[in-house]
């Protein structure tokens, strides 16, 4: 039976906005965690691969607040194995742009001392210093 899942107006615009920005139908994720026991990156996520999946279809914008968007390597795997052909490398890219379009750093490296930039992940670094790419 398909879950039906009651959300507010506020958290149904997230969604659509997500789902518009990465080109995804997120509301087809079934929730199987194939994405999170496939990913290199989960050890350091505070936020697995499908618990961001369930956030953003419950609308929930702490999601944008995870450093686990910033740490996904965009590898695919996930994206090769889901059951439900989402790519959920092109979803974190999507949260990565709403925080990056609001000029928000959840990643300042200015601010973090020498030990934790030396234990971030290199994609973290990448990610966090995308906004000066243009
Ligand atoms: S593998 Fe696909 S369907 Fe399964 S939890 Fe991850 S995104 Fe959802
Ligand atoms: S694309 Fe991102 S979320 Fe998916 S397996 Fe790779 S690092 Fe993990």
């Amino acid at each position: 039976m398909t879950e039906v899942i009651q959300i507010s107006e506020k958290s149904k615009d997230f969604l659509k906005k997500v789902e518009e920005i990465s080109g995804e139908v997120i509301t087809l994720c079934e929730q199987c965690g194939i994405c999170t026991t496939s990913c290199p990156m989960a050890e350091d996520m505070d936020v697995s691969p499908s618990n961001i999946m369930r956030l953003v279809q419950i609308g929930d914008e702490g999601v944008l607040e995870t450093k686990a968007i910033w740490f996904c390597a965009s590898c695919f795997t996930c994206t090769v194995r889901c059951p439900r052909g989402i790519d959920l490398a092109k979803v974190t890219e999507a949260l990565r742009q709403i925080n990056l379009r609001k000029n928000t750093d959840y990643l300042d490296i200015n601010r973090m001392d020498e030990s934790e930039v030396e234990d971030l992940p290199t994609i973290a670094l990448v990610s966090s210093m995308r906004k000066y790419t243009g």
